[in-house]
């Protein structure tokens, strides 16, 4: 049963079969007329079975509510084909609604580029094979039309005047909702308690224009400036001290910039490399037994970092034989 967290906010907890995440956080925000839903759960029938029940259990109707999807993660994104009916509104940022709403998002040639170019190819990853790219595997299903919502927007739910605050790093055009007399912020997968969240590269580690993890730090910042009393992600436990957890999650990743630093002090190494050389908080023996997802999630979070590096000045980067080798100026 979704418990109200907030009056009038119920949590729906929908799970992710298979997913070490475990299970997703949705919301549902009643209002007079509409409702409004804050993101869905992957593209399976596990998860729609659940957010029925969940809806059902909460007395609201099809057709009563509508989608605010914070990024185009499909464990946030995959349902809304399957919730959309005919009054439905999808709200969304730019980034997510092209990948909502367009046929094609390209995803298989990225994945071919990015499994050769980050060195993953030579760990035994095949760039032919991007059904482990969650990306496509459980895209969400296609919608007819989304609304794209910028940056400073208002959305009246209820007694609720929320706010979308645009916070790239984890995903482009990641929104993240602020409700300030309430004072509360729904930060999908921005801010998360206890899991730190992913921050990846979009584009390929030559190509790459922009520094994402660079924009992760500075939306931290951005959400920092709020006078926040609760925040409601989009996994596990909600977070009571937005400052605390802030802070925590930079201190990680100056960490982790420091030890890459360390880490490539006297030789040259691809993303692969260095992702394989760092600490993670997962249950598999050694490198070698990490399934290729996870490898590809570990060799993007380390290639986030590099490339960071790399805009910083304190690294550069070279191409040989497509393999892109990071080292020290
Ligand atoms: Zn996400
Ligand atoms: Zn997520």
């Amino acid at each position: 049963m979704a418990e109200e967290v907030y009056p009038n906010i119920h949590k729906l907890t929908i799970p992710l079969p298979k997913n070490p995440l475990k299970a997703l956080n949705a919301y549902l925000i009643k209002g007079n007329k509409r409702h409004l839903l804050i993101d869905t759960g992957f593209n399976r029938p596990e998860c729609l079975a659940a957010m029925e029940k969940e809806l059902a259990e909460l007395g609201i109707e099809k057709d009563s509510f509508d989608l605010f999807i914070t990024h185009l993660h499909g464990d946030h994104s995959g349902l809304a084909g399957s919730l959309v009916f005919e009054n439905t509104k999808v709200l969304t940022g730019q980034y997510c609604a092209d990948s909502l709403t367009k046929k094609s998002t390209g995803a298989k040639n990225r994945f071919y580029d990015f499994v050769i170019q980050s060195g993953l190819a030579d760990m035994g990853l095949t760039p032919e094979d991007s059904s482990i790219h969650p990306g496509v595997r459980y895209a969400a299903q296609k919608i007819e039309q989304a609304q794209v919502i910028k940056d400073g927007d208002p959305i009246k739910v209820g007694d609720f005047e929320l706010l979308c605050v645009e916070t790239i790093g984890h995903t482009p055009g990641h929104m993240c909702l602020y409700e300030p007399h309430h004072q509360l912020l729904f930060s999908g997968d921005h801010i998360l308690g206890k899991i730190t969240p992913n921050i990846a590269i979009w584009g390929n580690p030559w190509t790459i224009d922009q520094d994402y993890l660079g924009e992760y730090l500075k939306s931290l910042d951005k959400v920092g400036r709020l006078k926040v009393k609760l925040v409601l992600p989009g996994h596990r436990h909600l977070v009571r001290d937005l400052h605390q957890r802030i802070s925590e999650l930079k201190a990680h990743h100056h960490f982790r910039l420091e030890d890459m630093l360390e880490k490539l002090k006297d030789e040259k190494l691809t993303g692969a490399q260095v992702a394989s050389r760092m600490k993670w908080d997962l249950s598999y023996s050694s490198w070698d037994k990490f399934p290729p997802a996870q490898k590809f999630f570990a060799t993007g979070e380390a290639l986030s970092h590099l490339t960071h590096l790399v805009f910083s000045g304190l690294l550069k980067k070279e191409l040989d034989q497509e393999v892109v080798y990071y080292a020290r100026r």
